[in-house]
């Protein structure tokens, strides 16, 4: 759908005759065109009375007011006040497929707002936010004269922080007392200071007045005053060009080219709550959180805030020799949250860092306290990061196959999926009790393996074990911290406080790389010497810590209190598992793993005589790119699919979610 939406940076600016006048002018120039305003308020009988009557006469009453708008109130109040009044719910999807239902018919919609561009139209919502669903440029209208310079900066300035382009910017004469001596300099002056082109202004003409109702010739005399051309050349960007651009210029991580390049990409371009939508505006349910990291939906007003205030402040300044507040807010919260005898914590950007910079500070714990230990202990299947040390730690041989001959050894133990699975792991840390520096585990659940879950307390044991023995326990929680697992951190399951906390995929609530390595005061007490001695533990990266990424995480923290996050997850959990239940029955299916907010379907080819799918049918690749068309994204595991929504995901969704998903499954494999 091409079009603008015409937004106000007041009330009373003369939106209805520039949306009118817009429409008038495309239509006069062959295209297909139609006008609409889908909310209004202050009109005392049946929609056509008021701005939609108006917009219509301008075009010729190609269609009917009714298709033109989806709610009018006569209270004359901003719409969310007026709706409530008049005991009315106003429904943000319905006018959105209300206006998409003209962009079937018309290949040109231009769609009036309702006031100005934060004019409230919902409970939480604007007009800005009806921009947004739609999908469409700005023509953002506003007075001509004194006065003009203040709103319409704020207005820019509120549109360009929701994302919203801005197509262009008319001035209206909407006085009818004459001109003021500053209607001269403003354009000049606003287009200098928001970079946005100033498409027009219209000077006070009474015959087209929305009053005298007289639209004849409005096209003509806006042809004449606002520079049509223009604004058509700032429709977005063709889609093709992004997809093009892609295939010749991007290396996709964890992706094979040659598959890739065998479709057009899906081009994300914006999201909101738990939905993504692509360049053609079709929306997705975000069924991985957009690889494990999204907590709380996208664009969450806190965060977005958040990250903006602190924009205003500094985007960045190091860690290294100096510090900030965010940091140090940051790592207070988190310290009040983490298991208990954690209190320091070290910043770095992501996940495979995070396990980094574990792994290194307990080697060198070891060595700073005249130990010499060498290894580590880590578990079949495990994944902890893609640099060499998290690879040299990981165990899945896809992954860190090609890599082998290029990473430190390190002793290897099943993962406590089954009961006695642990003996294994306790003779070996008896055994070789000096060497190892340290043990590294996904706790509760492994992630990338495909959602592998400890059974029992196995937490709890391998912190026995290690305490029995002297050596520390590095908690990799990148994937299942942060409320996945159903409590905050998954160590909480088993009471367990590892030596080190690695955290980072949610901790900003999927908006920003940050990762945090937390550890207790005695190992950050080993390195503290006199500078002479080489304790200091030599590791740091240009961002860490960086301020916008703490803004954000701290936000994220105050979402989880807010929103009771956790307590409403637990009844979608119970939903989670209750909708999977049947799958297990089901003949492709060979386990079903769940743990808490977390889920993976391991599939196989044929159940009773235990054939897998071969490497190369890429089943769980061809469901995930089936459940795409049933409107969710996923993404496999070799042969596992994973559920791993935002935990702020509603019922619906939810439920909307797993059903794709089933049905996905359903059609490519057959029942
Ligand atoms: C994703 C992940 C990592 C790596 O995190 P990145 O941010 O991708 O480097 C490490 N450990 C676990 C358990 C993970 O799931």
């Amino acid at each position: 759908m091409k079009g603008f939406f015409v937004v106000g940076t007041d009330t009373d600016v003369g939106k209805t005759v520039v949306t009118a006048g817009i429409a008038a002018a495309l239509r006069a120039r062959g295209l297909a065109c139609v006008p609409c305003k889908p909310v209004q308020s202050g009109v005392a009988k049946s929609p056509a009375e008021g701005d939609v009557g108006f917009l219509l006469e301008a075009c010729g009453n190609p269609i009917e007011p009714e298709l033109a708008n989806v709610y009018s109130f006569k209270t004359p109040v901003t719409p969310s006040v007026a709706a409530k009044k008049e005991g009315v719910e106003i429904d943000r999807r319905k006018i959105g497929e209300s206006v998409a239902a003209l962009g079937k018919e018309y290949e040109w919609v231009i769609v009036e707002g309702a006031g100005g561009l934060l004019a409230p139209i919902g409970a939480n919502w604007s007009n800005a936010e009806m921009a947004f669903d739609l999908g469409l440029p700005l023509v953002l209208v506003a007075r001509a004269g004194l006065g003009t310079i203040n709103h319409t900066l704020l207005t820019v300035q509120a549109a360009r922080d929701r994302g919203l382009a801005i197509a262009g910017i008319v001035l209206n004469g909407a006085r009818k007392d004459g001109k003021d001596v500053s209607e001269e300099s403003n354009a000049a002056e606003i287009a200098a200071r928001t970079n946005v082109p100033i498409v027009g202004t219209i000077p006070w003409l009474p015959e087209i007045s929305v009053e005298k109702r007289q639209s004849a010739g409005l096209a003509a005399a806006i042809e004449r005053f606002v520079n049509i051309d223009r604004l058509l050349e700032n429709q977005p960007q063709a889609p093709a060009r992004v997809a093009q651009d892609d295939l010749r210029h991007l290396w996709h991580p964890f992706t094979q080219a040659l598959e890739w390049e065998q479709e057009p990409p899906l081009v994300i371009e914006r999201g909101d709550g738990v939905y993504l939508w692509d360049i053609h505006g079709k929306r997705y349910i975000d069924g991985c959180s957009s690889l494990w990291a999204n907590v709380h939906g996208h664009r969450r007003a806190e965060i977005d805030r958040a990250i903006r205030e602190q924009l205003g402040r500094v985007a960045h300044s190091t860690l290294l020799g100096l510090t900030h507040e965010p940091a140090v807010e940051l790592a207070r919260r988190l310290l009040q949250i983490a298991p208990e005898g954690l209190t320091r914590v070290f910043y770095s950007d992501d996940g495979s860092t995070a396990v980094e910079v574990a792994l290194k500070m307990a080697y060198q714990y070891w060595k700073n306290r005249g130990e010499d230990r060498r290894t580590f202990l880590s578990f079949e299947n495990a994944y902890h990061g893609d640099t060499v040390g998290a690879v040299s730690v990981g165990g899945m041989d896809l992954f860190h196959g090609a890599f082998a001959g290029l990473l430190f050894k390190t002793l290897r133990v099943p993962y406590p999926e089954k009961e006695n699975y642990l003996d294994n792991f306790a003779f070996i840390a008896k055994e070789k009790e000096k060497e190892i520096a340290a043990v590294i585990v996904e706790p509760m659940a492994q992630g990338a393996s495909g959602m592998r879950l400890m059974v029992g307390n196995a937490m709890k044991e391998i912190r026995e074990i290690c305490d029995k023995h002297g050596i520390l326990l590095i908690a990799d929680e990148v994937a299942v911290g942060f409320g996945r697992t159903g409590k905050m951190f998954a160590c909480e399951h088993d009471g367990v406080t590892p030596d080190f906390l690695c955290l980072a995929k949610g901790i900003t609530g999927g908006y920003l790389p940050l990762a945090a390595t937390l550890t207790k005061e005695d190992i950050f007490r080993a390195f503290r010497a006199p500078f002479a001695e080489k304790k200091t533990f030599f590791h740091g990266h240009t961002y860490s810590g960086n301020p916008l990424a703490c803004a954000a995480a701290i936000a994220s923290l105050d979402c989880f209190e807010k929103d009771r996050t956790l307590e409403k997850l637990q009844p979608k959990i119970a939903l989670l598992a209750e909708m999977l239940a049947p799958l297990k029955a089901h003949p492709h299916v060979k386990h079903l793993r769940q743990r808490g907010f977390l889920a993976g379907i391991e599939l196989v080819k044929d159940k009773e005589k235990r054939v897998e799918y071969a490497m190369d049918e890429r089943i769980g690749a061809k469901i995930c790119r089936r459940a795409r068309e049933h409107g969710v994204l996923l993404r496999p595991l070799g042969n596992t699919l994973v559920l791993m929504p935002p935990l702020s995901i509603e019922e619906t969704d939810l439920r909307a979610l797993v059903s794709a998903l089933i049905r996905s499954l359903q059609e490519v494999c057959g029942s």
